[in-house]
């Protein structure tokens, strides 16, 4: 049953009455025995209901209602011979295993809707009630007791559900959940990360500074100084948060974004542990045929490091307008953590080395759900999330 508003105008199938008799039998004696005709069964029951509570907006008169809602309630919604609750025993409990789980989600929104139905009238007369305030007629006698009006349930955001969905990941193999703040200091965000001081990133074209000691964080690696001065070594540590950058907002640029990285130190950790671990993640995230590629690159604060991609989970390979005909998506950067990091970190670089990765939580969801625009994320446009 959909979530219709409750004054859709509708041609009325079944009477109140109707609806109390067939409430007390099964769907099956009803003669409905598939999914369309229980979605239809149900949206029938959920008509009856809105009849009732229009003729009863319509025809009771200020003094009564709050009273007639009680007994609307009492009607719908009491404990064992409400309407709700011999729809439940007739209707969903006495139902074939089979169409028992479609025949759960009708009865669930009915239930919702008969619980929000009521709840509205309650709203409703208290804001008519407001409007005569002042006038000759009799002041309506406001219920108090009732319950307020209950909001809808929403979902996680998109790109929260991907940002959990990769922690998971990393927490099984043993990973723990780091965070620091966003509002940085220029050391950590820079200097203790090896990033010179003629770095082009430093430049205010593209990072937002406060003051010139502080900026809002260009990336989570800051982070990684923050837990190692903490913990010390060995360290398994996954950093997830927003990052800032100077960015104009465009279909792949948002001045806020978000970002997960990953920073592994021990003391005999190789490349090799690196690339193990990437591969396991990008099959576990995008699925075991994926593949993945390591090509050189370049960050201050590792060395060696790389890029990675990852074969294409759109064409498999083969080229497709996503990966550019080339088979390949770059996804992340990684590389083993400078030893110049470590030190910044109070680590001996000649006892431990580490491995990091980082990558962008937005991107992977735009990956993951084929979204071609960023912006939509920080939109809250509704009917953008409510398909997730
Ligand atoms: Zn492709």
């Amino acid at each position: 049953m959909a979530m219709r508003p409750p004054d859709t105008e509708r041609l009325s199938v079944m009477t109140l009455e109707e609806l109390k008799r067939q409430a007390e039998i099964s769907l099956s004696g009803l003669g409905v025995d598939n999914e369309a005709a229980i979605e239809k069964k149900f949206a029938d029951a959920w008509d009856a209901m809105v009849q009732e509570r229009r003729h009863l907006i319509q025809h009771s008169a200020d003094i009564t209602f709050s009273r007639r809602v009680r007994e609307f309630r009492n009607l719908f919604l009491a404990r064992g011979h409400g309407l709700v609750a011999r729809i439940k025993a007739n209707w969903l409990d006495a139902t074939p295993k089979t169409l028992k789980p479609f025949a759960g989600r009708e009865f669930n929104t009915l239930r919702l809707n008969a619980e929000n139905l009521l709840e509205e009238d309650a709203i409703l007369k208290i804001v008519s009630s407001r409007q005569s305030f002042g006038k000759s007629e009799p002041r309506e006698e406001v219920d108090l007791t009732l319950p307020g009006n209950r909001r809808p349930l929403g979902s996680l955001h998109p790109v929260t559900q991907m940002q959990r969905e990769i922690e998971e990941i990393f927490l099984n193999l043993g990973f723990r959940i780091e965070s620091g703040p966003e509002i940085e200091s220029v050391y950590y965000n820079f200097d203790a990360l090896n990033i010179p001081e003629s770095h082009p990133s430093r430049d205010d074209w593209d990072t937002l500074y406060i003051d010139s000691k502080t900026v809002l964080r260009t990336h989570t690696s800051p982070v990684q100084i923050r837990a190692m001065e903490k913990y010390g070594a060995p360290l398994y540590i996954i950093i997830p948060g927003k990052c800032y950058r100077h960015d104009n907002p465009d279909a792949s640029h948002s001045p806020m974004f978000h970002q997960i990285e990953g920073l592994a130190i021990a003391s005999d950790i190789t490349f090799a542990d690196l690339k193990g671990t990437l591969d396991f993640f990008a099959r576990k995230l995008f699925g075991e045929k994926v593949r993945t590629r390591f090509q050189p690159s370049f960050f201050p604060f590792t060395e060696p490091s790389g890029e990675v991609s990852i074969s294409c989970i759109f064409c498999g390979g083969e080229g497709c307008r996503v990966c550019k005909e080339s088979g390949w998506i770059e996804v992340m950067g990684c590389g083993m953590v400078h030893p110049l990091v470590l030190r910044n970190g109070g680590i001996d670089p000649e006892k431990y080395t580490g491995w990091a990765f980082g990558l962008g939580i937005d991107r992977f969801a735009m990956l993951k759900y084929d979204i071609n625009d960023i912006q939509l994320f920080f939109q809250s446009d509704v009917r953008f999330l409510k398909q997730f």
